[in-house]
């Protein structure tokens, strides 16, 4: 019998283990992540904000595998492709005759100092619990200090998670200062930002669409902002590109990191060809190095030919290229040719806060309260298609704006 292993149960493997188990054949799957369940990672910032507890956005892996899989709890520490093997924290080793790797993404700090010591990372269901927590402390630092540092809120980064972070921080405003015992105007949100212009994926007039929308939810954006470092309750800035530009601080007992992200860290140590943990891959979803291995999500690169660059790590690409992968396992392992990938983006909306968002389906522009009813429809149907129908129930989530 075969043995597929597929290394992460996020957006991409997850899918691809879901496709796979439907398919019938002399093989058998082993599934292996570190956590026992599957985490909505487009909606760690509701959990961040508080908004919602971690329940209404996880849900166990067990709960959505057949009998064909065996779920393993570890962490991967190393693929050994010469080998066929893969190291887990645990010292375990696994072997494959086909290996899917989908290890998702880590934060980027681009190398600047202080950012992982001293800034709250946002990348799994742990640390975006932990600046749930860290804001109630905070505000409660408050109420003994009088420090108006404890009531700044400061994101480095105005990317999509920035803003939409931003949005549901605005959203539990109300709630922070009544925990703080002052008028929710005290509570300052900053997004710090090295661009000029946020939101590169729309058009001028989209964009600022966005711009004022953030600004009207009381949320100050500075832009050109560049950050060098990150001090103990600090953001250090300059605002000219010049070598000799001064440099500039602002304060802020909370603060956020989210200027992007990178490939799981797994990638460098596998020795695969990656630059910041991606791997450009075949058009059949391979590493062009071994045919036994596939790399879809965040850890892979598919160059998109119209722009000759790759196109954005998503949800929306990640699942596909799960749905993907198990197609060509099926191929592979039955000796037929393998079928390319092709992607084509449905669209992209960012929510700011809970009944706001913005963005494009196909090429129409959606604004406001009908674009937040379209992003809440896009996140239950990737719930669908991740849990099954059952999920979505479970979550109650019918019910879009509770
Ligand atoms: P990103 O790269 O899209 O944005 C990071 C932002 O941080 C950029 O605006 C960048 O200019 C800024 N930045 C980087 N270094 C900086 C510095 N030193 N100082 C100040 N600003 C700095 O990253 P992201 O927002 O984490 O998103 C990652 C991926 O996930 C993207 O592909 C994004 O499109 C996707 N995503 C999609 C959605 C959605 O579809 N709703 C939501 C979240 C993320």
């Amino acid at each position: 019998m075969q043995e597929v292993l597929v290394l992460g149960a996020g957006y991409a493997g997850l899918k691809a283990v879901r496709s796979l188990q439907k398919h019938s054949g002399d093989f058998h799957i082993t599934l292996v992540d570190r956590n026992k369940y599957h985490y909505e990672a487009t909606e760690l910032h509701e959990v961040a904000a508080g908004s919602h507890s971690k329940d209404k956005i996880i849900f166990p892996v067990a709960d959505v595998i057949s009998d064909k899989v065996t779920f393993i709890q570890d962490e991967v520490v190393q693929v050994i492709p010469e080998k066929n093997s893969v190291v887990l924290k645990s010292d375990r080793t696994l072997t494959y005759d086909i290996v899917v790797v989908s290890l998702g993404f880590r934060s980027e700090t681009f190398g600047i100092k202080g950012a992982l010591e001293n800034a709250l990372q946002m990348v799994d269901i742990d640390t975006a619990e932990h600046i749930h927590h860290h804001i109630v402390n905070m505000m409660a630092k408050y109420r003994e200090t009088k420090d108006k540092n404890y009531l700044r809120i400061l994101i480095c980064g105005a990317g999509f998670t920035g803003v939409e972070l931003a949005g549901a921080f605005a959203d539990e405003r109300k709630r922070y200062a009544e925990l703080a015992g002052v008028s929710e105007n005290d509570i300052e949100i900053v997004c710090v930002e090295a661009a000029k212009r946020i939101l590169p994926m729309f058009d001028d007039k989209l964009a600022q669409y966005g711009v004022d929308l953030i600004k009207k939810r009381g949320i100050t954006l500075m832009l050109g902002s560049m950050i060098k470092e990150i001090k103990p309750g600090e953001v250090v800035y300059v605002t000219s590109q010049e070598d000799a530009a001064p440099l500039q601080s602002i304060s802020a007992e909370t603060i956020v990191w989210t200027t992007g992200v990178s490939g799981s860290a797994v990638m460098t140590e596998s020795g695969f060809n990656e630059r910041r943990g991606r791997v450009v891959v075949n058009a059949d979803l391979r590493d062009p190095n071994h045919d036994n291995v596939y790399i879809i999500g965040d850890v892979s690169a598919f160059m998109d030919s119209q722009t000759n660059r790759p196109f954005p790590t998503t949800a929306q690409i990640a699942t596909r290229m799960g749905a993907h992968v198990a197609t060509n396992i099926v191929h592979q392992l039955k000796g037929e040719a393998l079928e390319d990938f092709t992607y084509k983006a449905l669209g992209t909306v960012a929510s700011i806060g809970n009944t706001n968002a913005l963005g494009l389906v196909g090429k129409a522009k959606v604004k406001g309260y009908p674009a937040s009813f379209v992003k809440k429809n896009i996140v239950n149907k990737s719930l669908v298609e991740m849990g099954g129908l059952k999920e979505l129930l479970a979550k109650g989530r019918f019910d879009l704006y509770h």
